[in-house]
């Protein structure tokens, strides 16, 4: 078992490379900031075709996770694991009891839990060899999807009052890319609302019950970041906004659940040269954190959906402080971000997990 301390790209606390012999584990763990609090952040397994693809991952999202606690106002950090593999074949209890004695090591700088690819039951199998496990207990068994969708749908309605004038979502068109744990609660939310839905899945079952269910229009999975439509929301995978997509998009608001939708941060401002109002994800996506963060605390429903729902007033500044300053909204949702990770406005915290699990 061995571990290896990376090159730090002078933005990161710490990155290690680790392999296991014995449980045939590679994985990397990306610390961003403990400033705020323990880095938490999912456990991502995916069979990535190049070490440098799982790096790059690892550091955008523990980049993305540290800025969406700022942003929420939480106490946590940034942090996020990759495991190099496919998750339904190289999955197995030794793998995931290898993993938990690292994250062990690093002490409860890094909190891990679930993310694509792992589910809550794993993150049970990695709680056998560490105490760092968020989402483990008998309390945090709830799934965060539909927290993190009702904070998406805040920031919906915050992106439609911006581009055209007041909120209601009533006729307005959405178009979902990815009908899974969050797009299939944001389609009922938004059906709920009297918008028009239109849905896209690779998935048969989960595209059909969302038709069923809801009366959402399926389009095709190589059409629906193209749907003519009011807000796209792309809640599926990453970098889905590039160059040449960019070019052929046909909405007004992005706002949707997926993590890195830009390819490259720069390319908010292709949106903004195609007057698009693009809903940084890592504003929008954070219900699901801020909901874990409340029931730790052993916060009301009440008090969960507020602090969920205020999601829609942190777009708004971001929505606006973009406008005004005429730049690109993921370059001013960064700076919200980091000014809360001042240390002239931010007391550093010792990192320390009270212990969901
Ligand atoms: P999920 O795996 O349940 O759903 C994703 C869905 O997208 C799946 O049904 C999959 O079949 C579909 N899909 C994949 N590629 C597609 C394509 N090319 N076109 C159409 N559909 C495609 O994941 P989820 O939990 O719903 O999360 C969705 C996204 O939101 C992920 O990027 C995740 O990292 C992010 N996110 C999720 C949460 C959460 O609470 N679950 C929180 C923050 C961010």
């Amino acid at each position: 078992m061995s571990h290896l301390t990376v090159n730090n790209d002078n933005e990161h606390e710490k990155i290690l490379t680790i392999f296991d012999a014995n449980s045939g584990l590679n994985a990397i763990i990306a610390i961003h900031s403990t400033h705020l609090g323990p880095a938490v952040g999912g456990c991502r397994m995916y069979p990535y075709v190049q070490e440098a693809h799982a790096l790059k991952d690892a550091l955008r999202l523990s980049r993305g996770m540290t800025y969406k606690s700022a942003l929420a106002g939480l106490p946590f950090g940034g942090g996020k694991s990759v495991i190099l593999g496919d998750p339904k074949q190289h999955k197995n209890p030794a793998l995931l009891r290898a993993m938990g004695e690292f994250v062990e090591t690093l002490a409860g700088r890094y909190v891990i839990a679930e993310d694509s690819g792992t589910s809550p039951d794993d993150m049970r199998i990695v709680a056998e060899t560490t105490r760092y496990v968020a989402g483990t207990n008998a309390t945090l068994r709830e799934d965060p999807s539909p927290a993190t969708a009702r904070g998406v749908f805040m920031g919906i309605e915050a992106g439609v009052a911006h581009a055209f004038g007041n909120a209601s979502l009533i006729g307005r068109s959405v178009a979902i890319q990815g009908l899974g744990h969050v797009g299939y609660h944001l389609a009922k939310y938004l059906t709920e609302a009297g918008a028009k839905v239109y849905g896209s899945d690779i998935h048969g079952e989960n595209l059909n019950r969302a038709v069923k269910t809801l009366g959402v229009t399926a389009v095709s999975p190589d059409e629906i970041l193209f749907q003519r439509c009011d807000v796209l929301a792309p809640c599926a995978m990453g970098a889905v906004l590039n160059k040449n997509s960019i070019a052929k998009l046909q909405t007004q608001v992005i706002a949707g659940a997926a993590n890195n939708q830009l390819a490259e941060d720069e390319d908010d401002e292709g949106l903004r040269a195609r007057g698009i109002a693009y809903c940084p994800d890592f504003a929008i996506n954070a219900g699901g954190i801020i909901d874990i963060h409340h029931q730790q605390q052993n916060a009301s429903h009440k008090t969960r959906k507020l602090a969920v729902d205020r999601i829609a007033q942190n777009v708004t500044n971001i929505l606006e402080g973009a406008q005004k300053k005429r730049v690109g909204t993921q370059q001013i949702a960064a700076a919200l971000a980091k000014e809360k990770l001042n240390p002239c406005s931010a007391k550093q915290q010792t990192p320390t997990w009270s212990g969901a699990a």
